[in-house]
């Protein structure tokens, strides 16, 4: 091989493929070449490269595909205090608001994401403008405003449609302005129930349901939605829709006939969890302290079953916190965690073949971490280096460039877990898991 032709050389690094036999790799090495993954194997495989433009040296690092978020909001992330000044503003801050979190989102290592949705169309342009080289940022699939029905969920920032033909002349506008996806919300958590209730109720009639998945796949957009309750979920499933987001009541019936049909689960467990802490201070933290009391114990029942299940972290929540408590309530093996913080989750938001695994010949979107993810998989949020089509950047340069997301901690890590510098507040260096936070010493 000619000494130019290797771009990067990671030597004596852990490996974690991420592909369907889990490949680990304990000493190894991967090279880069025009922007994809030229090779990969044990350090003693005879073919390490002899020469390359740059060397890393990896000794304690671990490189694994770059992370997919499969449900996030670019100008929404991450932001404490009320919701209203934070999440309506002008579009142009909204803009600017998505370019500092495309920015943090590569600080965590991730390299795909997908965008459920906004009530401005800024997260078109943030897609289109990190595709065209005007930004940098993670790959973007993204969706048109989530459409509810009147005065339903997040109201204030869904298009609400009053009928079905609303709804389906709301699905052809969204599709024709360049939506990749269409999200519906199809339940409500925001009124009272009575005790011993379930925390929502369904917000799309069946019908509804049904002609949205038929206009949008007819549009030959995939459709996502938001369902939390057993009715709404129930419809969904039976309806056909691409990906379920969130899933509260998800039973084992649910569960299995999502497997049967190959739809996708997107729980954001990340999400509620961080919702649910009065650090943030919101409105609503009681009502999302009571549903993750729920989650917790229904996550399970889509690992059990086989749904295919993605990490997303909705407004809060971080890829290694998901992938953590994936693995903590849901049961799922670190190697299923971390299949659905990067296989699955590419399969949820593609983006093309060879994205969310490593790919000999496919686009080189990689994250170093510092540690071994496959062991501790709060590792994932220790990263160092992310590479975006071979293209590296460092945690610290980028986090030179813009504000890192507040993170906080509390009782699971503990305090001593953590230097005093990175206690509170915000720390241009660390990469919060909200409350489970690992803190990268290197860069
Ligand atoms: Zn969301």
């Amino acid at each position: 091989m000619p000494m130019s032709s290797i771009d990067v050389l990671i030597k004596d690094v852990r490996i974690v493929a991420c592909d369907a036999d889990n490949t680990v790799i304990d000493r190894g090495y991967l090279a880069v070449r025009g922007g994809k993954t030229d090779a990969f194997g044990p350090m003693d495989d005879g073919m390490v490269p002899a020469h390359a433009a740059e060397v890393i040296d990896g000794t304690g690092l671990t490189v694994l595909p770059g992370l997919v978020n499969a449900h996030m909001h670019f100008h929404y992330r991450r932001l404490g205090g009320p919701v209203g000044p934070n999440i309506l503003g002008p579009v142009a801050l909204d803009a600017l608001k998505s370019t500092r979190t495309a920015f943090n989102l590569l600080r965590e290592g991730v390299t795909s994401v997908r965008d459920l949705g906004h009530n401005d169309d800024s997260r078109l342009h943030v897609r289109d403008a990190i595709r065209d080289g005007v930004m940098v940022g993670p790959r973007a699939t993204v969706s048109g405003a989530a459409i509810g029905m009147s005065y339903g969920h997040a109201y204030f920032v869904a298009e609400s449609v009053a009928t079905l033909d609303g709804l389906v002349e709301t699905i052809r506008r969204q599709a024709h302005e360049g939506a990749d996806l269409i999200k519906i919300i199809a339940s409500n958590e925001d009124l009272p129930h009575p005790p011993g209730d379930e925390l929502t109720v369904p917000w799309f009639s069946a019908k509804a349901v049904q002609v949205a998945v038929e206009t949008a796949h007819e549009c030959g957009l995939p459709i996502a939605a938001h369902a939390n309750g057993s009715r709404a979920l129930e419809r969904c499933i039976e309806a056909g829709v691409d990906t379920i987001e969130h899933g509260i009541y998800l039973s084992a019936d649910h569960a299995s006939a999502m497997a049967e049909r190959g739809i996708a689960l997107t729980p954001t467990l990340s999400g509620f969890f961080e919702n649910s802490r009065e650090f943030w201070g919101r409105s609503w933290q009681p009502r999302y302290a009571a549903l993750w009391n729920v989650h917790q114990r229904t996550i399970g029942n889509a690992v059990d079953a086989g749904v295919l299940i993605g990490t997303g972290t909705d407004t809060l929540g971080t890829v290694a916190q998901e992938a953590w408590l994936l693995h903590k309530y849901g049961g799922a093996s670190r190697a299923a965690a971390l299949a659905a913080a990067t296989r699955n989750g590419a399969q949820i938001v593609r983006q093309g073949a060879g994205v969310g695994t490593l790919t000999p010949g496919t686009r080189a979107d990689l994250v170093l971490v510092e540690g071994a993810p496959d062991r501790d998989l709060l590792d994932l949020g220790r990263t160092r280096y992310t590479f975006l089509a071979g293209r590296c950047f460092t945690r610290r340069e980028l986090g030179k460039l813009i504000p890192g997301h507040q993170f906080f901690v509390d009782e699971l890590d503990g305090p001593d877990a953590l230097p005093s510098s990175a206690r509170a507040g915000r720390d241009e260096n660390a990469v919060g898991t909200g409350g489970l936070l690992r803190v990268s010493a290197g860069c």
